[in-house]
């Protein structure tokens, strides 16, 4: 099965903007994809869609073939969101927030406590498992948004600008952990306004223009006709 199937998605907000225009998109299992595209293109909107957070107006969405109309809950299991701001507890521990997480998607406890010893190690944050939230570095914030979406083990990991504002020696060692979990058989897609970021990392690549997939094609082909 695919991990994603969009079929001539739109959205138009309440505000009567129409933010997609029928977008029509594929993300094979085990893909490294990027949604390019500048500001107010709809890459938000296009994630919010997949992940539930944003209700569409027409069009198909399909995850691991689980249809959002009529398979929610199972289409939902499969995802795990990287959004762009920091949305925990900041006075919970780093170890509280992963293993609540697991909770939301029912996960025994018993089997949240031993994934968070592997998803904060692979994060390199088991040591500071005991730590508030809010006194770790802006680095190893962004790491811990990444260990609590995996806590559920979704097959597809969305990151929505992972590095937007981040130096470049962070955004290295972001990439460098996204290629590991990719290799490890997550499918990632991520959403950026740096073509370098998309070149890096990953395989496929769709530019969106407002509301509109302007192109849908493989990093290679892309880079051989600039
Ligand atoms: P939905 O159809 O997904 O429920 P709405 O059209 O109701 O979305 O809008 C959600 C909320 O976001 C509204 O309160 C709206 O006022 C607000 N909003 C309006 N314009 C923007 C914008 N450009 N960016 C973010 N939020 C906006
Ligand atoms: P991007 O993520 O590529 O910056 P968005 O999906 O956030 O683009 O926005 C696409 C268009 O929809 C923009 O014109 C934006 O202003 C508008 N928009 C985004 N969210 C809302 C909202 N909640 N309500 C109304 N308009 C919105």
């Amino acid at each position: 099965a695919n991990a994603l199937e969009i079929e001539n998605l739109e959205k138009v907000y309440g505000t009567g903007i129409k933010a997609l225009r029928g977008i029509d998109l594929k993300v094979e299992n085990g893909d490294f994809y990027a949604l390019l595209g500048p500001n107010g293109a709809g890459k938000s909107t296009t994630i919010g869609i997949i992940t539930s957070l944003v209700n569409k107006t027409s069009g198909k969405v399909k995850v691991f073939d689980y249809d959002l109309d009529t398979d929610l809950e199972k289409a939902k299991q499969q995802i795990g969101l990287v959004p762009q701001e920091f949305n925990f507890n900041p006075f919970e521990t780093v170890q509280q927030i992963v293993v609540n997480q697991a909770g939301y998607y029912g996960v025994p406890r018993k089997e949240a406590l031993k994934r968070s010893e592997k998803y904060l190690k692979q994060s390199n944050l088991w040591e500071k498992r005991n730590e508030r939230a809010r006194m770790l570095s802006g680095g190893m914030k962004r790491r811990l948004m990444i260990a609590r979406a995996l806590m559920h083990e979704p097959r597809l990991l969305i990151l929505d600008e992972p590095t937007a504002g981040v130096d470049i020696e962070l955004r290295r060692e972001m990439w460098t952990f996204l290629r590991e979990l990719n290799e490890n058989g997550t499918t990632i897609i991520l959403t950026t306004h740096y073509l370098e970021e998309a070149e890096m990392l990953c395989r496929h690549i769709g530019i969106i223009q407002s509301g509109e997939l302007i192109e849908n094609t493989s990093m290679k082909n892309l880079l051989s006709k600039l």
